[in-house]
């Protein structure tokens, strides 16, 4: 499958020409070409790989190494990110013409699609998923019009903890469509099924983000990433700033890369905290629902979500209320935490719950005795 590019491109991202330096060339010598401070950082913190904080980060290449070898992919198909978010902003900028084209979400769905695309003037086409959370393929092929530039799919979904199945991305990519679809895995190592991603091996159109926040547990050093044809890949590091990531993310990724292992391990602790979390929500009578997940959170649907969720967190359990999207009327999207913050979780909510069907039941009885005052 060939890849339009130049017809996919926003015009000015393609003719244009990124910010070089000497320092793409040369890196080692007497470096006196980037205006950085000859005298060393206030910080003395050694780096043993040679990466001094005085000087601009160049270890790209061997964290993308490392991401090669985690996912099974190749090092130009790549694109290292602050966080995914970075991914996310950068596929709609290299798209979408500001004001002139648009892209696809599909709610409930991560917020930051349609922010993103707000901020870079995109038009933000609702194509809500079903029911049962899933990509209503007949709704989403009408919506497709030669405007819509990008389609994010979010499998596991935040907020839906669905994964999406491999055959409707696939039927999507091969659809008459021929814009990006943007697939964001950034749960998936939660999920019993792998990544798709090396699908973009046969579909160009296709841009995978991953990001290092969740399952490595590591979102406070903001590393994510795209991965898609190398064609495609050029124009995310064209469009970036020129040293997006610190030295001390791109390390902390590296050593996280070793880790894989202990990542998995994490990964399992939370998805058995998960499904007894899940099982004792099941059993707490206030909750109507709780719907499966192949994340670490899921979707809970309770009475009064809205009151439980205000009352909760003036207790100090902060859960998300999602009651507003569609298909999640009443439901609050949980996290899962650890075993002694579960616990306060569910003691809080039984609590809370118990309150506030009180305050209803008063409610309805006060509303009586006024009406039968009325009526006298
Ligand atoms: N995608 C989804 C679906 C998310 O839920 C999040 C974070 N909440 C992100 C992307 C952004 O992750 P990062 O920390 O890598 O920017």
């Amino acid at each position: 499958m060939s890849l339009d590019l130049e017809r996919l491109i926003r015009p000015n991202i393609l003719n244009l020409v990124p910010y070089r330096c000497a320092r793409d060339e040369y890196k080692k010598g007497i470096l006196l070409d980037s205006n950085e401070n000859s005298f060393g950082s206030v910080l003395s913190v050694e780096q043993e790989d040679g990466q001094e904080l005085h000087r601009y980060p160049f270890a790209y290449a061997e964290l993308k190494k490392k991401i090669a070898k985690f996912r099974g992919i190749r090092v130009e198909q790549i694109f290292t990110g602050v966080g995914s978010d970075e991914a996310i902003d950068s596929t709609i900028r290299i798209f979408c013409s500001p004001g002139k084209e648009s892209i696809i979400v599909t709610p409930p769905t991560f917020s930051v699609y349609k922010v993103r695309g707000d901020i870079n003037d995109a038009k933000v086409i609702s194509v809500p998923l079903t029911p049962d959370y899933q990509l209503n393929m007949d709704k989403l092929k009408k919506a497709i019009t030669p405007e819509v530039k990008v389609i994010f799919i979010c499998s596991p979904g935040n907020p839906t903890g669905v994964r999406i199945p491999r055959e409707d991305i696939i039927e999507l990519l091969e659809s008459d469509y021929k814009g990006m679809v943007a697939l964001d895995e950034a749960y998936v190592d939660f999920s019993t099924s792998p990544s798709d991603c090396d699908l973009v091996d046969k579909y160009p159109n296709l841009v995978v983000l991953q990001t290092m926040s969740k399952s490595f547990g590591l979102a406070g050093i903001r590393l994510g990433w795209a991965i898609a044809h190398p064609s495609v890949i050029d124009v995310f590091n064209k469009v970036k700033t020129p040293y997006n990531l610190s030295t001390m993310t791109a390390k902390m990724g590296m050593d996280a890369l070793e880790l894989v292992d202990e990542m998995h391990q994490r990964v399992k602790q939370v998805q058995q905290e998960r499904d007894k979390l899940m099982e004792s929500m099941r059993q707490t009578p206030e909750v109507k629902n709780v719907r499966s997940s192949e994340a670490n959170f899921f979707l809970a649907e309770i009475e009064h979500a809205h009151e439980v969720y205000r009352m909760m967190a003036d207790k100090g359990v902060v859960v998300q209320y999602k009651g507003k999207e569609p298909h999640c009327k009443d439901c609050l999207r949980v996290t899962v935490g650890t075993p002694e913050e579960n616990k306060v979780l569910l003691e809080t909510l039984k609590d809370v719950c118990k309150l506030v069907a009180e305050q209803h039941a008063d409610d309805a009885t006060e509303n009586k005795t006024k009406k039968r005052k009325t009526d006298q």
